[in-house]
C-alpha cells in the first residue's frame, strides 16, 4: 500500500498549500513552508502543479525595502465559476461567483406552482442555461450547490421533507444529474447560512449558530467546527418549539409553536392586519421610520417571543455566536441590545448576538462557497467578505 499512501500523501500536501494559499490571498513559497512545516522542495513540486492547473498564479511584490523581491502566489480566481441556488417557496435565488466568492450574477426567480416535476423542469432548464452562459475560463462552472428549506438525507443528499411544498422523499439531486452534465451537492438552506457566516466572516468561531427567520424559521447549528445534522438530517427543527402554551394552532399538529410568534412571515400577517395592505420591508422600513404605534408594538412583541426562544437555544447549545438574519432586525433601531435585554438568565451564556450582512443571500453564498471547497478539494475555507461586481 505504499503507493497509495504515497499519493494520499500528495494529495493531502496540495490540498494545505491550496487552503493556506485561498486564506492568505498571496503568499510566497517560504512563508507556505514556515506555515505548513512542509519542506522546500514539496513546496516547490507542489506549486508547480498547481501552476500548471492554473489555479494559482505568480506575481512578484510591489514595493520592499530591501532585498529581492518575493515572488507571491494567489488563487486564479478566474479559473472557474460556481452556482449557488437557494429553494425556497416559490422563489428561486441563483448566485453565479468566482473562487473567491465574489458574486458575479444574482438573480431571483418567481413561480406560482408547487409541483415537484414543474420544479425539477425550472432547476434543470436554469442551471443548464448558466452553465452555458457562464464567463470564458479555464473550468468554466465547476459546480452547483443547491440549499432547501427542509430536511435532507445526510448520507445520499435525498431530499426528506419540504414543508411549504410538501414534499416527502424526493431524489432531487439524481434527478437532476439525470439532465445536467455537473457535480451537484444538496443541502439545508440553514446549514448552508452557517457555512456562509463561518467562511465570509466568523473566522474563527466553531461554536456558530444561525436563525434564518426570513422565511419560515430554520437553524444551523455548528459545534466544533463541524455543522450538526442530526440522526436522519432533521436537527435544527427549532420553529416548532412550544413556547405559547394553547397558542395558536401550527400546521405540525401543536399549539403555539415559536415560529408562529418569531418569523417574518408571522409579523407580516400581524402589521397587514391594521395596515390592511400588500407589505414590503420598504414599506415596513418607512412604518418604523414614521413612529407607526402599532407596527412598532408588533415588532416589540416580536422581538419579546423572538428571545424567550433564543434564551431557550442558547441553553441547549451554549454558543459563542449566535447570527440573526432578519432584514426587519436589521432595518429596526437597537432590535440586538433589545433582545439581549430580555436574556436574564445567569445561566444562558453565548459570547455575541449579532445580525446577519448577507441581507438574505446567505443561503445563495453558502451553496457558492460550499461548491468553491468542493472543487478546491480544501479541508477548510476561509474567504473575504463578498464584494458586488
Ligand atoms: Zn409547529
Amino acid at each position: 500500500m505504499v503507493t497509495g499512501d504515497s499519493s494520499y500523501i500528495k494529495k493531502f500536501n496540495r490540498n494545505i498549500i491550496l487552503q493556506r494559499i485561498v486564506e492568505h490571498g498571496s503568499i510566497s513559497r517560504a512563508d507556505l513552508s514556515k506555515i505548513t512545516g512542509l519542506n522546500k522542495a514539496t513546496i516547490s513540486v507542489q506549486v508547480a502543479d498547481l501552476l500548471d492547473s492554473e489555479l494559482i498564479y505568480e506575481t512578484q511584490q510591489e514595493h520592499t525595502s530591501v532585498g529581492r523581491r518575493p515572488i507571491l502566489l494567489s488563487l486564479n480566481q478566474k479559473a472557474g465559476y460556481v452556482l449557488g441556488v437557494d429553494l425556497d417557496y416559490k422563489k428561486i435565488q441563483y448566485t453565479i461567483s468566482d473562487l473567491l466568492g465574489n458574486p458575479i450574477m444574482n438573480e431571483d426567480i418567481k413561480f406560482d406552482t408547487d409541483d415537484y416535476h414543474a420544479i425539477l423542469q425550472l432547476l434543470i432548464k436554469q442551471i443548464n442555461l448558466y452553465k452555458e452562459k457562464c464567463p470564458d475560463s479555464h473550468y468554466g462552472l465547476v459546480g452547483v450547490v443547491i440549499g432547501i428549506h427542509g430536511t435532507v438525507n445526510k448520507d445520499d443528499q435525498s431530499v426528506l421533507f419540504v414543508p411549504k411544498y410538501q414534499w416527502h422523499n424526493k431524489d432531487l439531486k439524481n434527478d437532476l444529474l439525470k439532465e445536467i452534465d455537473l457535480p451537484i451537492l444538496i443541502e439545508n438552506n440553514a446549514n448552508l447560512s452557517t457555512y456562509a457566516e463561518r467562511v465570509f466572516y466568523h473566522h474563527d468561531c466553531n461554536n456558530l449558530l444561525t436563525l434564518i427567520i426570513s422565511s419560515g424559521m430554520g437553524a444551523g447549528i455548528m459545534i466544533d467546527g463541524e455543522l450538526q445534522r442530526g440522526y436522519h438530517g432533521y436537527a435544527g427543527e427549532m420553529g416548532h418549539m412550544i413556547v405559547v402554551p394553547d397558542g395558536e394552532s401550527c400546521t405540525c399538529g401543536n399549539k403555539g409553536c415559536w415560529e408562529l410568534y418569531s418569523t417574518e412571515p408571522s409579523l407580516f400577517k400581524k402589521i397587514a392586519i391594521h395596515q390592511g395592505q400588500d407589505l414590503s420591508y420598504q414599506k415596513i422600513k418607512q412604518l418604523i421610520k414614521e413612529q407607526d404605534k402599532n407596527t412598532l408594538a408588533d415588532i416589540e412583541q416580536f422581538i419579546k417571543y423572538l428571545s424567550i426562544g433564543i434564551n431557550n437555544i442558547i441553553n441547549i447549545f451554549n454558543p459563542e455566536t449566535l447570527v440573526l438574519t432578519s432584514e426587519v432586525l436589521t432595518m429596526y433601531p437597537n432590535a440586538i441590545e433589545k433582545i439581549e435585554m430580555n436574556l436574564h438568565s445567569s445561566v444562558s451564556q453565548y459570547n455575541k448576538i449579532v445580525l446577519s450582512k448577507f441581507h438574505n443571500r446567505s443561503c445563495v453564498m453558502g451553496a457558492c462557497a460550499l461548491a468553491i471547497q468542493t472543487f478546491l478539494e480544501i479541508p477548510k475555507l476561509t474567504l473575504n467578505p463578498p464584494e458586488e461586481k
